[in-house]
């Protein structure tokens, strides 16, 4: 019996120690934090041996094959010694995508990952047997166990591709790749590239990779290090001949001489960020050949995601919009771009080293005022403090939305759009989010 270790006993861990037991293994999980209550259940239900707030190095370097979950560095102590003894070491996605012949639709990139896959899924789903699954929901390995789709779209982190060895989406899709992330990439931008390319190192050209094409580190990445995929490019600045391109409000996706145009006025998605996720999407739609009409109804349809530019109430005409995901600077690009009209900004958290000019013409334009929410707000104070007549700093979701609503105007916008991680003030950035939420509602 081969013995599987599994290191970190989360959504994936755990979905690997069920797949690998049913596979036959002998498997092991070990956890240096702790394992949550409920997993433990799982694991004892299923006579999973584990381990938490511990590594025992002799349950784990008698491995024949280690699992590492993506939040665990490869500086760490255990891997370390797991790699100098030679042991595989490999991420979920690759463990998994052993025991399926499903087609597998990779998304991965900085930003846009879980709105572009669930787009995708949901453009997909009234005429093909498919799942959704990766870095949303359940495991891609327990999903390959409880039900067995024909297909499934898979939102993919680097660090899952840091770790794969022989996976191949028939379909990848690179949404685009901005700095995020580096302290996992020895603080090199382009280990981060490389390894957001991983997602398409086994495609043959009978396999497709789709990616923006105006992103400059994309492309030129692809200049340097050709790839065998065939290649969909989409753009919403120029012409695309074999691709995706976007034209008088209308999207024209053209795969080998066959051309679908469908219009974007009735998109429930806004923002040029999301027309380029929707051109992914419907990309990847009309190569696994769903129907036009199909296309065209369940883009009108979408619903969006929670946290992500979501319309969350209108109160004395003034609109309030929860976009708590927007953790880099780039999400939160895009967010004031697609802003209508004069907006309260709320912004601040846990700063990644951010460059924040490439905002500065929005916040001249749009921006009439700043909340800053952070416990460290310094920054944000000496970078916009001279741009605009009101910044004021708190550190409560509840207060920075009633000033907020006390600045705000008929027909303007109050934006959460952090551009920083949450972990400061609040757990992560659902919470973060449903915080504003609530404060919206209790105004
Ligand atoms: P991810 O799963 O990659 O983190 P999400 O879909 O959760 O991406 O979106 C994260 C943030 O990025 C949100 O603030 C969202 O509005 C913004 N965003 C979505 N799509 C894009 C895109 N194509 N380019 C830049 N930002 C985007």
């Amino acid at each position: 019996m081969k013995r599987l270790v599994i290191l970190g006993g989360g959504e994936s861990g755990v979905g690997t120690a069920l797949l690998g037991k049913a596979k036959g293994y002998d498997v092991f999980i070990s956890d240096k934090g702790k394992i949550k209550t409920s997993y433990k259940e799982v694991l004892k239900h299923n006579e999973i041996e584990w381990e938490d707030e511990q590594h025992t190095e002799s349950k784990i370097l008698n491995a024949d094959l280690v699992m590492k979950s993506p939040g665990i560095p490869d500086k760490v102590a255990i891997v370390k010694a797991v790699r100098a003894k030679g042991i595989a070491v490999v991420s979920e996605i690759e463990f998994a995508s052993k025991f399926t012949s499903a087609t597998i639709v990779g998304i991965t990139g900085s930003n846009g990952k879980t709105t572009t896959a669930s787009l995708t899924h949901h453009l997909l789903k009234d005429e093909l047997n498919v799942g959704l699954s990766g870095n949303i929901g359940d495991s891609f390995a327990k999903q390959l166990l409880e039900n067995n789709h024909e297909n499934y779209v898979l939102e993919i982190s680097s660090f899952q591709l840091d770790d794969v060895m022989g996976f191949k989406p028939k379909i990848a899709v690179i949404t685009n790749i901005t700095p995020d992330h580096l302290d996992r990439y020895e603080y090199q931008f382009e280990n981060y590239v490389k390894a957001k390319f991983r997602i398409a190192m086994n495609q043959t050209e009978d396999d497709y990779l789709i990616y923006d094409a105006d992103d400059q580190v994309i492309v030129n990445h692809l200049k340097e290090h050709p790839v065998q995929s065939t290649l969909l490019p989409f753009s919403v600045d120029k012409k695309i001949e074999n691709g995706a391109y976007f034209e008088n409000n209308k999207l024209i996706i053209t795969i080998e001489n066959d051309k679908i145009t469908m219009p974007t006025t009735n998109l429930t998605l806004e923002g040029k960020h999301n027309i380029k996720n929707a051109m992914a999407a419907s990309t990847v739609a009309h190569l696994l050949k769903i129907r036009k009409q199909t296309i065209r109804e369940s883009l009108e349809n979408f619903q969006g995601v929670e946290h992500r530019l979501e319309q969350v109430l209108k109160i004395n005409k003034v609109q309030y919009i929860n976009d708590s995901k927007a953790t880099n600077v780039n999400a939160t690009y895009f967010a004031l771009e697609s802003m209508d009209a004069a907006t309260v900004w709320i912004v601040g958290g846990v700063d990644k080293g951010n460059d924040y000019r490439e905002l500065f013409p929005f916040v001249n334009e749009k921006v009439k005022a700043i909340i800053c929410l952070g416990v460290d707000n310094q920054k944000l104070m000496d970078t916009f403090g001279n741009m605009v007549d009101i910044i004021v700093e708190t550190q409560f979701m509840s207060e920075a939305v009633k000033i907020a609503y006390k600045i705000a105007e008929s027909g303007e916008n109050v934006l959460l759009s952090p551009a920083c991680a949450s972990f400061d003030l609040f757990e992560n950035y659902e919470d973060r989010g449903r915080q504003f939420k609530d404060a919206v509602r209790n105004l």
